[in-house]
């Protein structure tokens, strides 16, 4: 097989578990081999059910004790109960009712799954079903967990991936004098190892091997990229800032030093030779709108169109309904272009756009469609830059030629490192806080808190503030998370007063639903939210002032940092509940880290310095870099051997390459 045939070509993938892959974005033999796992678990000795402890992945060797049942109703549900001799255990199955005829009372298996405890009892969902005999051997070995969906098992990704392992050819796409030289595996090797893991040292070589791949892809994109701009004349040379001079003045606030800084090296993009392609990163809540409304007022008032593309309808409407207020007052036409809106209204805004009536034009993805066009478009702004595609960020700069770009990212990551990864790009960095803010006020206590921590969201509630409880996440079904979050909500509507409203939001709702809960919590028409980690997103409501985030341990800290980044968006003291759902001493210590830090920058450094050497993975910062696998802070040094490899190599070279691995793209935007 060759890596870019369909993935129907492996053996026991058809046309209906073809699909399942296709929700995973898989559909060549390479896109499954890069499936990477996103972690891996060691196989232990089988406890005792009355060990089991809440959110672990733990074994049992239990007889089965009734007979399973199959729920028609609930989403094909198949639960039965097992016993040992300390207790009994509840085993739940999603979608495998064939498990009906496989297992049968008084048989003996281990089961392995992850342990949760419903009305005080112990349940494990989607638990993996082995034979005795065939558990011994997998003792301390290490097991790859993988990103699934509905209709896909671990046990179906991992056969799907032997047989892709043995039956491709994998070519090398290094030159082979760089991978001797910085010693790294051959990429076949790498796959190998990092699929099915041997040995611990050798899994890590791999790991190293498809980082610096990563690492070297990026910087030669971007070396393409660049080099292909600097040809570029720039269409829409911007002369006049004299509104956005004015702007600065009306505004409520005075710009921080980086704002200004920032504002000035975009200016001065906008008006040299060639188009502007510039990064501005900035940790949660720095202020990185204003400076790009300064940007769009600046492209209007020199009589070009500018677009702003967002993530979520919430964060696409809110970002309209800021830049209304402050740019109505100038006379400056603004569109807004969201999925949700009625054809009618899209029509007249598409029109209106194309016509160049609307100076500035704020949406989501549907900004992307083909019947979007402009009259004039010369900037495009991108926020939370890294929640979209290469492809999609390309779409909307193919509607003008060669406009200027400017992309937002809140990635928490050092000056030093930035520089290091996108130094041969623009980079604008808001390395400091509005003025006005107060450090949110963070404490982690255990679910013994509980009823304390409602009373103070009672209290916040009545001074006429919000809150936000996130929800842990139970599981990898995003069945269990939502009843999770609605059970959540429901139980707290019980312990505070009836006026106290609250919502909940997960990701099972459609996404009109999602819309509407987020727009009726930035307007202040519900008190207290609980969701899952949907918030992470840009959402900004000031006036929430605590975050309780309930079984705290099982985030990052960097996401949780982000998640606290919800709060503390004003004047007003903020307040951080971390609420742990499972005392544990090293937790504890690493979630402490957040109580003297407000700086993301550095806990993320703490994070990792905090991590085991049993850590494969890094840091999980939810999705902010485009790496599958390199993590910037624990493979700085792969970072710059990577950068020196490239450096190493001439123009020529490198365009050969790059054309090699990416045979029918131009470079063109790939921060
Ligand atoms: P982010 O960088 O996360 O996108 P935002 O642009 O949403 O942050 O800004 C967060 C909040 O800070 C907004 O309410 C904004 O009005 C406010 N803000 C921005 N710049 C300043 C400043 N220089 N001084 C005070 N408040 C500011
Ligand atoms: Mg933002």
């Amino acid at each position: 097989m060759q890596p870019e045939d369909s993935i129907l070509k492996i053996r026991g993938i058809g046309e209906k578990s073809e699909a399942y892959f296709h929700r995973l974005n898989i559909f060549t033999v390479e896109d499954l081999l890069r499936h990477f796992p996103r972690d891996y678990e060691r196989f232990e000795l089988p406890r005792q059910v009355s060990e089991l402890a809440e959110a672990e992945v733990c074994s049992v060797e239990c007889a089965v004790a009734t007979s399973p049942k199959l729920l028609a109703k609930q989403k094909k549900l198949l639960f039965c109960q097992a016993k040992d001799a300390s207790g009994t255990v509840w085993l739940k199955w999603f979608n495998q009712p064939y498990l009906l005829s496989r297992l049968h009372m008084g048989d003996h298996y281990v089961f392995r799954g992850k342990v949760s405890f419903e009305r005080e009892k112990p349940v494990m969902i989607q638990p993996e079903i082995y034979e005795k005999e065939a558990y011994r051997p997998l003792l301390k070995t290490l097991k790859p967990v993988y990103r699934i969906t509905e209709g896909l098992t671990q046990n179906s990704v991992g056969k799907a991936m032997r047989f892709a392992l043995a039956e491709t050819e994998v070519t090398d796409w290094l030159p082979a004098g760089i991978r001797k030289k910085y010693e790294l595996m051959r990429l076949k090797d790498a796959y190998k190892n990092i699929h099915f893991p041997e040995k611990e040292a050798v899994t890590k070589t791999a790991i190293r091997r498809l980082a610096f791949d990563e690492f070297f892809q990026l910087l030669l994109s971007m070396r393409m990229c660049r080099a292909l701009c600097e040809q570029k004349t720039n269409c829409f040379p911007m002369y006049t800032a004299a509104l956005c001079e004015k702007l600065a003045r009306a505004l409520p606030y005075e710009l921080t030093a980086a704002q200004k800084k920032a504002w000035d090296e975009i200016l001065s993009d906008l008006r040299s030779e060639a188009p502007m392609q510039r990064l501005l990163e900035g940790d949660v809540g720095s202020g990185k709108t204003v400076v790009a409304m300064l940007a769009l007022l600046c492209c209007a008032e020199n009589g070009y169109q500018g677009c702003l593309m967002a993530p979520t309808e919430v964060l696409a409407i809110q970002h309209f309904e800021e830049f209304k207020k402050m740019l109505g007052p100038f006379g400056i036409s603004i569109g807004l272009l969201v999925g949700s809106q009625s054809a009618a209204v899209k029509k007249v805004t598409r029109s209106r756009a194309q016509q160049g009536r609307l100076q500035i034009l704020i949406g989501t993805h549907a900004l992307l469609q083909e019947s979007v066009a402009f009259a004039h478009l010369g900037l495009v702004v991108i926020d939370e830059q890294h929640r979209f595609g290469v492809k999609q960020r390309e779409l909307l700069l193919s509607k003008a030629d060669a406009p200027h770009l400017l992309l937002m990212s809140a990635t928490p990551i050092p000056r030093t490192l930035a520089m290091m990864l996108y130094g041969d790009m623009a980079l604008s960095v808001l390395d400091e806080m509005p003025r006005n803010r107060k450090a949110v006020k963070t404490c982690v206590v255990d679910v013994s808190f509980r009823p304390k921590a409602y009373h103070f969201l009672e209290q916040q509630v009545r001074l006429g503030r919000q809150c936000y409880v996130i929800c842990p996440m139970v599981t990898e079904s995003e069945n269990v998370e939502a009843e999770n979050v609605q059970a959540y909500a429901k139980r707290l509507q019980r312990e505070l007063p009836g006026n106290v409203r609250i919502a909940c939001l997960h990701g099972k709702l459609p996404a009109k639903q999602k819309n509407e809960c987020m727009e009726l919590f930035a307007k202040g028409k519900i008190d207290v939210l609980v969701s899952t980690t949907v918030v992470e997103v840009g959402i900004n409501v000031p006036n929430a002032t605590v975050i309780m985030i309930e079984n705290a341990e099982r985030f990052g800290l960097a996401g949780l940092h982000q998640l606290r980044g919800r709060v503390g968006r004003a004047q007003e003291q903020s307040y951080c509940i971390l609420v742990q759902g499972k005392a544990g001493d090293d937790s504890k210590k690493r979630l402490e880290v957040l109580l003297h830090s407000q700086d993301g920058f550095r806990i993320a450094e703490e994070d990792l310095a905090m991590r085991g050497p049993g850590d494969f993975f890094g840091i999980r910062q939810s999705g902010d870099f485009p790496f599958l696998i390199a993590d910037l802070f624990r493979d700085a040094q792969v970072l710059s051997q990577a950068k020196e490899a490239l450096a190493s190599m001439t123009q020529e070279e490198a365009r050969r390459l790059f054309g090699r691995l990416f045979p029918e793209k131009e470079p063109s935007v790939v921060y």
